[in-house]
Protein backbone atom coordinates (compact mmCIF):
# COMPACT_ATOMS: atom_id res chain seq x y z
CA UNK A 1 0.00 0.00 0.00
CA UNK A 2 3.16 1.82 -0.23
CA UNK A 3 3.45 5.40 -2.54
CA UNK A 4 7.02 5.03 -4.81
CA UNK A 5 8.56 8.25 -6.20
CA UNK A 6 11.25 8.66 -8.71
CA UNK A 7 11.85 12.09 -10.02
CA UNK A 8 12.38 12.43 -13.46
CA UNK A 9 13.25 16.26 -13.80
CA UNK A 10 14.61 18.39 -11.27
CA UNK A 11 15.56 21.38 -13.04
CA UNK A 12 13.77 24.88 -12.52
CA UNK A 13 13.40 27.64 -15.18
CA UNK A 14 15.47 25.58 -18.22
CA UNK A 15 17.21 22.05 -18.65
CA UNK A 16 20.89 22.01 -18.12
CA UNK A 17 22.78 19.35 -19.63
CA UNK A 18 26.57 18.98 -18.90
CA UNK A 19 29.16 18.21 -16.80
CA UNK A 20 28.25 20.39 -14.24
CA UNK A 21 24.65 18.98 -13.40
CA UNK A 22 25.43 15.14 -14.46
CA UNK A 23 24.76 14.13 -10.98
CA UNK A 24 21.57 16.21 -9.65
CA UNK A 25 20.37 15.76 -13.69
CA UNK A 26 19.40 19.30 -15.97
CA UNK A 27 15.86 17.70 -16.67
CA UNK A 28 12.95 20.41 -15.99
CA UNK A 29 9.76 19.51 -13.50
CA UNK A 30 8.28 15.97 -13.91
CA UNK A 31 7.84 13.26 -10.81
CA UNK A 32 6.15 9.80 -11.03
CA UNK A 33 4.12 8.88 -8.22
CA UNK A 34 3.13 5.24 -8.02
CA UNK A 35 1.01 3.42 -6.61
CA UNK A 36 -0.13 -0.16 -7.00
CA UNK A 37 -3.26 1.20 -8.19
CA UNK A 38 -2.00 4.47 -10.44
CA UNK A 39 0.33 6.09 -12.24
CA UNK A 40 0.27 9.44 -11.47
CA UNK A 41 2.49 12.19 -12.65
CA UNK A 42 3.45 15.67 -11.29
CA UNK A 43 4.03 18.51 -14.16
CA UNK A 44 5.74 17.52 -17.60
CA UNK A 45 8.51 19.20 -18.01
CA UNK A 46 11.72 17.99 -20.01
CA UNK A 47 11.72 14.94 -17.55
CA UNK A 48 8.56 13.62 -18.93
CA UNK A 49 10.71 12.09 -22.15
CA UNK A 50 13.06 9.90 -19.99
CA UNK A 51 9.47 8.75 -18.25
CA UNK A 52 7.94 7.86 -21.75
CA UNK A 53 11.11 5.83 -22.31
CA UNK A 54 10.86 4.17 -19.05
CA UNK A 55 7.50 2.80 -19.37
CA UNK A 56 7.90 2.03 -23.00
CA UNK A 57 10.74 -0.37 -21.14
CA UNK A 58 8.81 -1.43 -18.04
CA UNK A 59 7.04 -3.88 -20.85
CA UNK A 60 4.02 -3.61 -18.99
CA UNK A 61 0.86 -1.37 -20.22
CA UNK A 62 -1.84 0.39 -21.40
CA UNK A 63 -0.96 3.03 -19.39
CA UNK A 64 -3.51 4.66 -17.50
CA UNK A 65 -1.56 8.41 -16.98
CA UNK A 66 -3.29 11.00 -14.20
CA UNK A 67 -1.20 14.04 -14.94
CA UNK A 68 -1.31 17.10 -12.29
CA UNK A 69 0.43 20.33 -13.91
CA UNK A 70 1.23 23.33 -10.90
CA UNK A 71 1.58 25.93 -13.69
CA UNK A 72 2.13 26.30 -17.92
CA UNK A 73 5.39 27.93 -17.31
CA UNK A 74 7.26 26.34 -19.55
CA UNK A 75 9.57 24.16 -17.98
CA UNK A 76 6.53 22.25 -16.99
CA UNK A 77 4.91 21.57 -20.18
CA UNK A 78 7.85 21.24 -22.23
CA UNK A 79 7.99 17.26 -21.91
CA UNK A 80 4.67 16.63 -23.08
CA UNK A 81 5.16 16.48 -27.24
CA UNK A 82 8.43 14.41 -26.98
CA UNK A 83 5.98 11.68 -23.97
CA UNK A 84 6.23 8.64 -25.99
CA UNK A 85 2.91 7.49 -24.69
CA UNK A 86 1.01 10.30 -25.83
CA UNK A 87 1.62 8.60 -29.50
CA UNK A 88 0.01 5.05 -28.63
CA UNK A 89 -3.71 4.91 -29.13
CA UNK A 90 -4.16 1.78 -26.37
CA UNK A 91 -2.83 4.54 -23.47
CA UNK A 92 -5.14 7.17 -21.76
CA UNK A 93 -4.51 10.63 -20.05
CA UNK A 94 -6.08 12.82 -18.01
CA UNK A 95 -4.56 16.05 -17.75
CA UNK A 96 -6.64 17.38 -14.02
CA UNK A 97 -7.95 20.87 -13.71
CA UNK A 98 -8.08 22.26 -10.36
CA UNK A 99 -12.17 22.58 -10.11
CA UNK A 100 -15.10 21.05 -11.40
CA UNK A 101 -14.99 22.37 -14.89
CA UNK A 102 -11.79 23.89 -15.17
CA UNK A 103 -9.98 22.75 -17.92
CA UNK A 104 -7.03 25.09 -18.53
CA UNK A 105 -4.52 22.54 -17.65
CA UNK A 106 -5.57 21.09 -20.91
CA UNK A 107 -5.96 24.46 -23.45
CA UNK A 108 -2.74 25.09 -21.85
CA UNK A 109 -0.58 21.66 -22.50
CA UNK A 110 -2.50 21.22 -25.65
CA UNK A 111 -1.86 25.06 -26.73
CA UNK A 112 1.67 24.73 -26.80
CA UNK A 113 1.53 22.24 -29.95
CA UNK A 114 0.16 24.78 -32.47
CA UNK A 115 1.75 25.39 -35.44
CA UNK A 116 4.01 28.22 -34.61
CA UNK A 117 5.42 25.64 -31.92
CA UNK A 118 5.76 22.61 -32.92
CA UNK A 119 5.54 20.64 -36.01
CA UNK A 120 3.40 17.92 -34.72
CA UNK A 121 -0.20 18.52 -33.95
CA UNK A 122 -1.80 18.11 -30.61
CA UNK A 123 -4.93 16.52 -32.25
CA UNK A 124 -2.67 13.70 -34.47
CA UNK A 125 -1.46 12.16 -30.72
CA UNK A 126 -3.03 9.07 -30.83
CA UNK A 127 -3.46 8.13 -26.97
CA UNK A 128 -6.82 8.81 -25.10
CA UNK A 129 -6.12 12.37 -23.97
CA UNK A 130 -9.06 14.08 -21.89
CA UNK A 131 -9.34 17.19 -19.46
CA UNK A 132 -10.49 15.64 -16.21
CA UNK A 133 -11.24 17.75 -13.38
CA UNK A 134 -11.38 18.47 -9.58
CA UNK A 135 -14.48 19.23 -7.90
CA UNK A 136 -13.48 21.25 -4.90
CA UNK A 137 -10.37 21.13 -5.42
CA UNK A 138 -10.19 17.03 -4.92
CA UNK A 139 -10.09 13.60 -6.62
CA UNK A 140 -9.67 10.37 -5.43
CA UNK A 141 -7.57 7.91 -8.26
CA UNK A 142 -7.62 4.09 -6.71
CA UNK A 143 -5.82 4.80 -3.13
CA UNK A 144 -4.91 8.04 -3.53
CA UNK A 145 -6.83 11.30 -2.47
CA UNK A 146 -5.74 14.42 -4.63
CA UNK A 147 -6.41 17.36 -3.18
CA UNK A 148 -4.77 20.95 -4.87
CA UNK A 149 -3.79 23.67 -3.04
CA UNK A 150 -2.76 27.39 -4.16
CA UNK A 151 0.84 28.52 -4.15
CA UNK A 152 2.75 31.58 -4.25
CA UNK A 153 3.97 32.49 -7.24
CA UNK A 154 3.72 34.98 -10.56
CA UNK A 155 0.60 34.37 -12.83
CA UNK A 156 -0.80 31.57 -10.19
CA UNK A 157 0.19 28.31 -9.60
CA UNK A 158 -1.07 25.30 -7.40
CA UNK A 159 0.95 22.32 -5.10
CA UNK A 160 -1.02 18.74 -4.71
CA UNK A 161 -1.21 16.79 -1.58
CA UNK A 162 -1.06 12.61 -2.18
CA UNK A 163 -2.63 11.02 0.80
CA UNK A 164 -3.22 7.15 1.03
CA UNK A 165 -4.37 5.06 3.90
CA UNK A 166 -0.65 5.64 5.48
CA UNK A 167 1.44 7.70 3.36
CA UNK A 168 1.44 11.52 2.55
CA UNK A 169 3.18 13.09 -0.26
CA UNK A 170 3.13 16.84 -1.04
CA UNK A 171 4.55 18.20 -4.18
CA UNK A 172 5.19 22.14 -3.74
CA UNK A 173 7.21 23.27 -6.52
CA UNK A 174 7.12 27.21 -7.48
CA UNK A 175 6.16 28.79 -4.63
CA UNK A 176 7.90 31.43 -2.66
CA UNK A 177 7.65 31.77 0.80
CA UNK A 178 8.63 34.99 1.92
CA UNK A 179 11.25 36.36 3.84
CA UNK A 180 12.44 39.32 5.55
CA UNK A 181 16.15 38.64 5.94
CA UNK A 182 15.54 38.71 9.83
CA UNK A 183 18.37 36.32 11.62
CA UNK A 184 15.70 35.07 13.70
CA UNK A 185 14.82 30.98 13.75
CA UNK A 186 12.74 29.52 12.90
CA UNK A 187 11.85 31.66 9.95
CA UNK A 188 8.00 32.25 10.00
CA UNK A 189 6.15 30.38 7.70
CA UNK A 190 1.99 30.41 6.63
CA UNK A 191 -0.42 28.87 8.48
CA UNK A 192 -1.99 27.34 5.15
CA UNK A 193 1.00 26.11 4.39
CA UNK A 194 2.25 24.23 7.97
CA UNK A 195 -1.17 22.74 7.81
CA UNK A 196 -0.73 21.57 4.09
CA UNK A 197 2.27 19.57 4.40
CA UNK A 198 1.30 18.56 8.59
CA UNK A 199 3.48 15.11 8.72
CA UNK A 200 3.75 14.38 5.37
CA UNK A 201 6.03 11.27 4.65
CA UNK A 202 7.90 13.58 1.80
CA UNK A 203 7.46 17.03 1.01
CA UNK A 204 9.16 17.89 -2.51
CA UNK A 205 9.26 21.76 -2.36
CA UNK A 206 10.78 24.60 -4.41
CA UNK A 207 14.23 25.61 -2.84
CA UNK A 208 15.97 27.11 -6.07
CA UNK A 209 17.43 29.75 -4.08
CA UNK A 210 20.18 30.57 -1.58
CA UNK A 211 19.64 33.24 1.01
CA UNK A 212 21.42 35.77 -0.91
CA UNK A 213 20.09 34.89 -4.46
CA UNK A 214 16.38 35.01 -2.92
CA UNK A 215 17.06 38.11 -1.20
CA UNK A 216 18.41 39.44 -4.72
CA UNK A 217 15.11 37.84 -6.38
CA UNK A 218 12.50 38.01 -4.03
CA UNK A 219 9.71 38.51 -6.28
CA UNK A 220 10.75 35.67 -8.69
CA UNK A 221 8.47 32.91 -6.91
CA UNK A 222 10.88 30.41 -5.65
CA UNK A 223 12.30 30.09 -2.06
CA UNK A 224 15.16 29.72 -0.20
CA UNK A 225 16.34 26.35 0.53
CA UNK A 226 16.96 27.16 4.75
CA UNK A 227 13.37 28.88 4.24
CA UNK A 228 11.85 25.51 2.93
CA UNK A 229 13.81 23.67 5.71
CA UNK A 230 11.91 25.66 8.81
CA UNK A 231 8.68 24.76 6.63
CA UNK A 232 9.19 21.32 6.71
CA UNK A 233 10.26 21.45 9.97
CA UNK A 234 7.93 23.04 11.66
CA UNK A 235 5.24 21.05 9.69
CA UNK A 236 6.76 17.96 11.52
CA UNK A 237 8.16 16.44 7.76
CA UNK A 238 9.42 13.28 7.20
CA UNK A 239 11.91 13.65 4.50
CA UNK A 240 12.08 17.14 2.71
CA UNK A 241 13.33 16.82 -1.23
CA UNK A 242 15.01 20.04 -2.48
CA UNK A 243 13.49 20.99 -5.66
CA UNK A 244 13.73 23.33 -9.06
CA UNK A 245 17.07 23.55 -8.51
CA UNK A 246 18.54 26.94 -10.06
CA UNK A 247 19.82 26.71 -13.56
CA UNK A 248 23.27 28.16 -12.26
CA UNK A 249 23.76 25.61 -9.45
CA UNK A 250 26.40 23.08 -10.48
CA UNK A 251 26.11 19.31 -8.09
CA UNK A 252 29.04 20.77 -5.87
CA UNK A 253 26.69 24.24 -4.97
CA UNK A 254 23.71 21.31 -4.73
CA UNK A 255 26.62 19.80 -2.03
CA UNK A 256 26.77 22.70 -0.16
CA UNK A 257 22.95 23.24 -0.29
CA UNK A 258 22.20 20.41 1.31
CA UNK A 259 24.97 20.42 3.93
CA UNK A 260 23.48 23.75 4.79
CA UNK A 261 19.97 22.83 4.99
CA UNK A 262 21.38 19.60 7.13
CA UNK A 263 22.90 21.73 9.68
CA UNK A 264 20.29 23.73 10.04
CA UNK A 265 17.98 21.05 10.95
CA UNK A 266 20.45 19.84 13.68
CA UNK A 267 21.08 23.68 15.39
CA UNK A 268 17.18 23.82 15.29
CA UNK A 269 16.40 20.18 16.43
CA UNK A 270 14.40 17.35 14.51
CA UNK A 271 14.69 13.94 12.60
CA UNK A 272 13.43 15.76 9.50
CA UNK A 273 15.92 14.17 6.53
CA UNK A 274 17.16 16.42 3.88
CA UNK A 275 17.97 15.72 0.46
CA UNK A 276 18.62 17.72 -3.01
CA UNK A 277 15.90 15.58 -5.54
CA UNK A 278 18.38 13.56 -8.47
CA UNK A 279 17.21 12.42 -11.58
CA UNK A 280 16.61 9.16 -11.92
CA UNK A 281 16.30 8.67 -8.00
CA UNK A 282 13.30 7.60 -6.04
CA UNK A 283 11.73 7.44 -2.56
CA UNK A 284 10.00 4.02 -1.39
CA UNK A 285 7.57 4.58 1.26
CA UNK A 286 6.06 1.85 2.13
ZN1 LIG B 1 9.36 26.30 -12.76
ZN1 LIG C 1 6.96 28.98 -12.63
Amino acid sequence: MGMDVTFWGVRGSIPTPGDATRRFGGNTSCVEIRTEEALLVCDAGSGMRPLGLDLAGRGRGPWDVHLFLTHAHWDHIQGFPFFHPAYSPENSIHVYGTGAEDDRNYQLLSGQMQGAYFPISFLSLRASIRPAYMPGGRVTIGNVEVEAFPLDHPGGCFGYVFQSADRKVVYATDHVISWDGSPAEPRPVPKACLDVARNADLLIADAQFTDGEYLTHPDWGHSSSLTVTDWALQAGVGQLALFHHDPSHSDEDMDRMVAGCRERVRRLGGNLAVFAAAEGNSVVLV
